[in-house]
């Protein structure tokens, strides 16, 4: 689902840079990433969701290589095939709860908003605890409840390759466990693959594999 190749990135300001000379993740994996603040586990996400492009290598998701479409193909990609739960949520403050979730389908029209989208956006916003708060603006919303707006957002197209950016961070330990039955849930049944970083080193045992940044400095370093 995920494959990278000789990947070399760094941004046009400071010294930062990211070197991954391969990383396979395979349909159907739920993989954790972890690694320290600052370690690059953001703009990896980056650059396989297709924010972000390589300066060399390949970063392919699903045998497109996502690396070499157009700036427009990209985002249509994006948003059609990929559920990318943001660090920073990027709920849009001008809409409502309803209206975030969504907004993916308001904004391409690959996506299709028929009837039963906004029905099935309803049932998983009563799933995540948010059923009541679908009329609010996200500045009226505690961080828990932003974050579960952006994975309800994330999860409605039912994409074949979820990225969380620390999709539990902001959580408490109980609705953690219950945010996290949900995601794989969700995953499971669409039979879709998710990378999702992680501080919480309590979860990984859920995870089928994970995947280290300390791993890329030593190779990068090598
Ligand atoms: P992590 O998610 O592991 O905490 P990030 O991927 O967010 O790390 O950041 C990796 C490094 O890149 C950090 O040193 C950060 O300051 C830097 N960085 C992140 N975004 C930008 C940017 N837009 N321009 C320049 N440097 C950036
Ligand atoms: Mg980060």
């Amino acid at each position: 689902m995920i494959d990278i190749e000789a990947l070399e990135f760094h941004y046009p300001q400071g010294e930062f840079s990211l070197s991954i000379p391969h990383m396979v993740v395979a349909q159907g994996e739920k993989v954790a990433v972890i690694g320290p603040s600052g370690s690059g586990k953001t703009t990896l996400l980056n650059l396989i969701a297709g924010i972000s492009k390589p300066h060399q290598g390949k970063v392919a998701v699903a045998d497109q290589t996502v690396s070499s479409l157009s700036d427009a193909k990209r985002r249509d990609f994006r948003i059609t095939r990929i559920g990318f739960v943001f660090q920073d949520f990027e709920l849009l403050d001008y809409l409502n709860v309803l209206d975030n979730i969504l907004h993916p389908y308001r904004i391409t029209h690959a996506l299709n908003l028929n009837s039963e989208v906004p029905q099935r956006a309803i049932a998983l916003a009563d799933e995540l605890g948010i059923g009541d708060k679908l009329k609010r603006f996200s500045a009226e919303l505690s961080q828990g409840e932003k974050q579960r707006a952006a994975i309800c957002r994330a999860l409605l197209p039912q994409p074949q390759l979820i990225l969380a950016d620390e999709p539990t961070g902001n959580l408490d330990p109980r609705n953690k466990g219950r945010i996290l039955d949900l995601l794989f849930e969700n995953v499971a049944s669409s039979n879709a693959t998710l990378l999702a970083v992680t501080h919480d080193h309590e979860l990984l045992p859920r995870f089928d594999r994970v995947i280290d940044f300390l791993d890329f400095r030593n190779e990068a370093v090598a």
